[in-house]
């Protein structure tokens, strides 16, 4: 085998990679890395952990998340050990992700390894923060990119850099689910590859980056990790980022806890899992008309990866895991908590897993000495302000089924 293969978490057989999304359908692949350990390797960004990424070279773009031990807010929790994984834009304490959100780590991984299985232009789907990440990169690296988003969210479409002529904005009129489905529509189309959401190794190896960068500055796992999810893409990460850590041996043996939380406006996985019930029934998912409600739109996701094999109930299972359903009320004080504490903006998902931890401690669910690890999934922004100025992409085309031979148009990049 070469660096690494990819294990079906269905029939367990495993396979060399080539480009590969899918096995089994029920089944998530997981990649599985020769080298044990965490070894760094002396590359610049995120490209240290290359070692434990689906990928066999490297590009220049992508940077790394901070990971600091936390004062603060610490103090007005009163945990003793508290750790804050910073993904976003907080030069301050070495945080230089740009467009501001954990995202930044699944595309130049995601890019990379498409780079390295043949050619195809990446098509990928977006409530806004993946789309923007993923314009950042292909526009660090001059590579082509079809983004489909809900038209309602094309303000989140910015990069730092000029707007290159290798990217496409397909719109839709409708939510995250509708771009999700026809963004696979496109990347069926010859000469274009879907991204793969969950189901690519790259995507959520990159997310896991989240938990390495974290054990080499707390020197151990956390005892508790704390992340908002839509999909909950993150907290598979972060899971398979422990397995990995276990068994290197280094970093302790004890599987860290996985408190998962959403939007209590739009919460399936919550509903799921709080009635034990292995797959998402059709009750647990609201209408989409109840977005309008949520604090944030951008964890709505309707069709998240939960009960497919190495999916979401499968971590919180393997890790006696918890999700919450955080109010509206809850997430603005827990905002305004973080921000006055830690003396950063934070995005309004990110607040959703501090309002997670605040109840963890109210409710005595952790100890004041456990380690703790909260995913600030997206900060910064308004300090980023400070430096750049955005550019907003426009759409090239606001797709409806009348319009699908403009789209083919429109794609010829
Ligand atoms: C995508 C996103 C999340 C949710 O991530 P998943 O693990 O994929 O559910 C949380 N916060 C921010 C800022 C995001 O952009």
């Amino acid at each position: 085998m070469g660096r690494y293969q990819l294990r079906c978490l269905h029939c367990n057989q495993t396979l060399a990679d080539h480009y590969t999304l899918r096995c089994h359908d029920d089944a998530l692949l997981r990649t599985e890395y020769q080298e044990k350990r965490l070894v760094m390797r002396d590359l610049p960004g995120l490209w240290k952990f290359q070692e434990w990424l689906p990928v066999s070279g490297s590009m220049e773009v992508g940077d790394a998340p901070a990971t600091y031990r936390s004062e603060g807010l610490a103090r007005e929790l009163g945990l003793h050990n508290l750790y804050i994984s910073f993904n976003g834009y907080f030069p301050e304490r070495g945080a230089f992700i740009k467009t501001c959100s954990f995202k930044e780590l699944e595309s130049p991984p995601t890019f990379q390894r498409s780079a390295e299985h043949g050619n195809g232009t990446l098509v990928i789907a977006s409530a806004g923060n993946t789309g923007r990440a993923f314009a950042e990169t292909a526009s660090d690296a001059g590579l082509p990119l079809v983004v489909v988003i809900p038209e309602s969210n094309m303000y989140r479409l910015w990069i730092t850099n000029d707007i290159p002529d290798s990217i496409r904005v397909i719109a839709v009129d409708g939510d995250y689910y509708d771009a999700i489905m026809l963004g696979d529509r496109i990347g069926q189309m010859d000469g274009f590859r879907s991204e793969g959401g969950a189901k690519n190794v790259a995507r959520r190896d990159g997310m896991g980056i989240v938990m390495l960068d974290a054990v080499l500055c707390m020197k151990t796992l956390p005892d508790h990790y704390f992340q908002a999810i839509g999909s909950g893409t993150g907290g598979i990460a972060a899971w398979e980022a422990s397995l990995r850590l276990i068994e290197d041996g280094r970093f302790g043996d004890r599987m860290p806890q996985l408190h998962l939380a959403q939007d209590s406006v739009f919460a399936p996985i919550f509903n799921a899992w709080s009635h034990n019930r292995s797959t998402i029934a059709p009750e647990d998912v609201p209408d989409k008309s109840q977005i309008r409600g949520t604090y944030t739109d951008i964890l709505s996701n309707r069709n998240p990866p939960y009960a497919v094999k190495g999916g979401v109930a499968d971590a919180l299972a393997d890790t006696a895991g918890q999700v919450y359903a955080i109010d509206t009320g809850e997430a603005r004080d827990a905002k305004r908590l973080f921000e006055d504490a830690e003396s950063i903006d934070i995005l309004r998902p990110a607040a959703i897993a501090v309002a997670a931890l605040c109840r963890a401690v109210g409710s005595s669910s952790i100890d004041t000495d456990d380690t703790v690890l909260l995913n600030i999934t997206g900060g910064g922004l308004s300090r980023l302000k400070e430096d750049y100025a955005p550019n907003h992409l426009s759409a090239d085309l606001l797709a409806t089924d009348e319009k699908m031979d403009e789209l083919m148009e429109v794609l010829l990049l």
